[in-house]
């Protein structure tokens, strides 16, 4: 009777082995925020003076179903966002390229032409889930830091970060070009960009979105962009893709494993149609008159 239930009981730890042998420990790639002259508050403060500026720039989507659409997926995505507890809010610009930007703070910016192009919720999630690792990275001030730094010169790094820090934004987002549409805002390193396309993926996986899928939209971009430059190839001159960039978060993809998947937010199809209903929009560079 005790050697049965002896091997029962070493059964089970064999058992509990290979369970333990067969599930892979999570070795997800870490990512470190860089470099940052800013406070997360001044973040919210920079992101804010930004976006009133974007108003007055860029036409927004017309609020209702698509708004309410892209709302719901951002919302689900941010629960999951690493780094300092910002308000996240999620516009569509009436922009007819396919593309979108972040502000700091948590002010994200989809293209009407983005959302009208993606085949899947999860593609659309997969840019916003880049977009949203940018602004937990604190990539736009930190590249503001560094190019003030740069610009400035090192001698001033170290009354910057004595007690004059909180008067110091103004003078930073002035002398790196100010807080509107500038390259500061939407163009980043590759390094920044693939930290975003890594931390992007792991957000997804945790929101229930297969990061695959952002894989999958990368690659019909570089397929549409040279058939349709005018439309598709400012994502790819606003985000560089390295060679690698689909199968550097396929790879992600892997390290993270098998996730649980969430239902959609809402219909796809019929948000796309709500927006080809609306008149025709500009480019960026036509807003912009570059
Ligand atoms: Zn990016």
């Amino acid at each position: 009777m005790h050697r049965r239930q002896g091997t029962r009981c070493l059964s089970a730890w064999i058992a509990l082995l290979l369970l333990l042998a067969a599930t892979p420990l999570s070795a997800q790639t870490r990512i470190r925020p860089g470099f940052n002259l800013f406070t997360v508050q001044q973040d919210a403060q920079v992101g804010a003076q930004s976006a009133a500026e974007i108003d007055r720039t860029v036409p927004m989507a017309p609020p209702g179903l698509p708004s309410a659409y892209v709302e719901r997926i951002g919302q689900r995505l941010a629960a999951q966002a690493p780094g300092p507890d910002y308000t996240y809010r999620f516009r569509i610009a009436n922009l007819s390229d396919v593309n979108a930007f972040a502000l700091p703070g948590g002010y994200i910016y989809v293209h009407r032409g983005l959302v009208e192009h993606v085949h899947t919720e999860g593609e659309l999630a997969g840019v916003i889930a880049h977009e949203i690792a940018h602004v937990s990275l604190r990539h736009p001030t930190s590249q503001a830091s560094k190019a003030y730094v740069t610009r400035a010169g090192i001698g001033l790094l170290g009354s910057l970060l004595g007690d004059g820090r909180q008067s110091t934004v103004g003078g930073i987002m002035n002398a790196v070009g100010g807080v509107g549409l500038n390259a500061l805002f939407l163009k980043y390193s590759r390094n920044a960009e693939t930290q975003a396309d890594i931390v992007g993926a792991q957000i997804m996986a945790r929101a229930g979105y297969g990061p695959n899928e952002m894989a999958n939209f990368f690659a019909y971009l570089q397929r549409q962009s040279s058939s349709r430059p005018s439309l598709f190839g400012r994502f790819l001159s606003d985000h560089p893709p390295p060679a690698n960039r689909a199968s550097r978060v396929r790879r992600e993809a892997q390290l993270i494993g098998a996730t649980r998947r969430a239902t959609p937010v809402g219909d796809l199809t019929e948000v796309q149609h709500w927006l080809r209903r609306l008149p025709p929009a500009p480019t960026l560079a036509q807003v912009t008159g570059q």
